[in-house]
């Protein structure tokens, strides 16, 4: 379909804008509900580590949002600007093991997205998927060692497979929260293999991890964002 102008109307699913400062918002959100799950996080972390998870990322997301919001700093110009910045920022100030593995995966996924404007469906594709190899590079963690690469892996697996079946950035988001969540959600059973947790062999198991719930929460926030962005809720 052309418009009157002459410029190309996609037909279907258009999709919402991914720019700097929808990038900016999806971290905000990611702030918030850590802020709000900070608590239960830090539950986690008290059964199968030292309990500190949430407060934690508390910590490090406040400081990402007031980066990116305070003005007092320029803001970042393009999405894999925001997310570089973002990434710095958690490595500075979570500490801890998850501080380096999420600064990282922000970071690797920065990169990933260069300096475009605006980020389109197979470049999120891409930026999800370089985070996960950050993370399994950094920890030398693998799916099922009950760390936040089960929430991860799948997500960014189910983003691609999602993505090569529609084409729709939306359905594929909305597909790798969905599978982020439920990766979280299967680590209950599971041994720990890295991280503190693994101190504990087998008492580890009959909780969730931790990272992989936190994680979930990014990706959830992602998705939600893309959603509103483009007028679904
Ligand atoms: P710490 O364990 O240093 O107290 P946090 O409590 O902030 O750090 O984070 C713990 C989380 O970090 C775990 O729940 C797990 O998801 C993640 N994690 C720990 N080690 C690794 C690793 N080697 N690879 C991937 N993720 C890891
Ligand atoms: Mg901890």
């Amino acid at each position: 379909m052309v418009e009157a102008g002459g410029s190309p109307v996609p037909a279907g699913d258009a999709g919402p804008v991914l720019d700097a400062e929808l990038f900016r918002r999806w971290l905000v959100a990611a702030a918030e509900a850590v802020s709000r799950e900070a608590k239960a996080l830090t539950d986690l972390d008290a059964a199968i580590g030292d309990a500190d998870h949430g407060a934690n990322l508390d910590r490090g997301y406040a400081a990402v949002r007031a980066r990116l919001t305070d003005g007092s700093a320029p803001a970042p110009a393009t999405p894999g600007e925001v997310l570089v910045t973002a990434g710095r920022q958690l490595v500075a100030t979570v500490g801890g093991a998850s501080g380096p593995l999420l600064g990282t995966a922000l970071r690797r996924a920065g990169r990933a997205l260069g300096d475009a404007e605006r980020v389109d469906g197979a470049r999120l594709g891409e930026a999800l998927r370089a985070a996960t190899t950050g993370v399994r590079e950094m920890g030398g963690a693998a799916p099922g060692d009950k760390t936040m690469v089960d929430a991860l892996q799948p997500a960014a697996d189910a983003y691609d497979e999602e993505f090569a079946r529609s084409s729709s950035l939306l359905a594929a988001v909305r597909a790798a929260a969905t599978a982020a969540r439920r990766g979280a959600e299967a680590t209950g059973p599971l041994r720990a293999r890295k991280g503190r947790a693994s101190y504990l062999g087998e008492r580890s198991a009959g909780h969730l991890d931790p990272g992989a719930v936190s994680v979930a929460l990014l990706v959830e926030a992602l998705a939600a964002v893309c959603e509103r962005a483009a007028g679904r809720v």
